[in-house]
């Protein structure tokens, strides 16, 4: 672990991929989900509806929270840090539902837990799925998507992972892949100790990359997880990175001022 804010990444990080959680978006209004502040603490029936065996009949309190969320993230749009992200053309693994990373143009996002600006179909089999215009409300139509799916007519959801439910196979397989294949592995805005960050960072680590956490108040056992833990605030570092890196790609071959 080295002093903190030291670490930039330089010309040997050419496969770089963050992992990204909610204190990223969290100048967005969204809040974090854990922690005494988070919106579980503070509405403790919306945890509760958060749990996978309270389908079908907390549809309307899914649709008001989720319905709620996306619409406060299409508002709001992309912070700082999402914009270095793109910029920086990094793959990302996001615990994030709220879509600013696609947002921003990132175009490589695996969602692990699933997108708040989509809705699907409660039928187990059923495939369909379709973009929302999100409002406010706890019906499917107050956020413009059908209460019944046209394919089989089971009710519609929105598709984000609940608790007690599986990680989305496509979007897990392709963050193990993304881990694997770094050489530098970014955690942003979350805790990094706590699944998955707690087993991508070491999979990466395994596969050679460096590790780095950037967490405005980083866990105490982050350092014995990450190589390089930086107690900043993200919105300045990534900038500061993307800065950096476009700054000594442009001095190589096009600068007209060098000798
Ligand atoms: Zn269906």
């Amino acid at each position: 672990m080295s002093a903190a804010g030291r670490f930039t990444p330089g010309p040997a990080h050419r496969r770089i991929v963050f992992l990204t959680g909610s204190g990223l978006s969290a100048r967005t209004g969204l809040g974090t989900f854990r922690g005494p502040d988070g919106l579980w603490a503070l509405e403790p029936e919306t945890e509760q509806a958060m749990h996978a065996d309270r389908l079908p009949d907390s549809l309307p309190q899914l649709w008001r929270v989720w319905g709620r969320m996306a619409r406060i993230a299409q508002e709001h749009g992309p912070t700082p840090g999402h914009r270095a992200i793109a910029r920086l053309e990094a793959p990302v693994i996001t615990q994030n539902i709220d879509g600013l990373h696609q947002a921003a143009g990132s175009d490589v996002v695996a969602e692990l837990h699933g997108s708040a600006l989509r809705a699907t179909c409660l039928g187990a089999e059923c495939a369909w799925s379709a973009v929302l215009s999100p409002g406010e409300g706890p019906r499917p139509e107050d956020h413009g998507v059908p209460s019944r799916c046209p394919r089989c007519g089971s009710p519609t959801r929105p598709d984000v992972v609940l608790f007690d439910e599986q990680l989305p196979a496509m979007d897990l397989e392709l963050s193990l892949r993304l881990a694997r294949q770094a050489d530098l592995f970014v955690a942003v805005g979350t805790s990094g100790v706590v699944f998955p960050a707690a087993s991508l960072a070491p999979l990466a680590a395994e596969h050679g990359a460096t590790t780095v956490l950037v967490d405005i108040d980083p866990p105490l056992e982050a350092g014995t997880v990450f190589d390089h833990v930086l107690a900043e605030d993200a919105h300045e570092v990534l900038p500061d990175w993307e800065r950096h890196r476009n700054r000594v790609g442009g001095t190589s071959f096009l600068d007209p001022f060098s000798a």
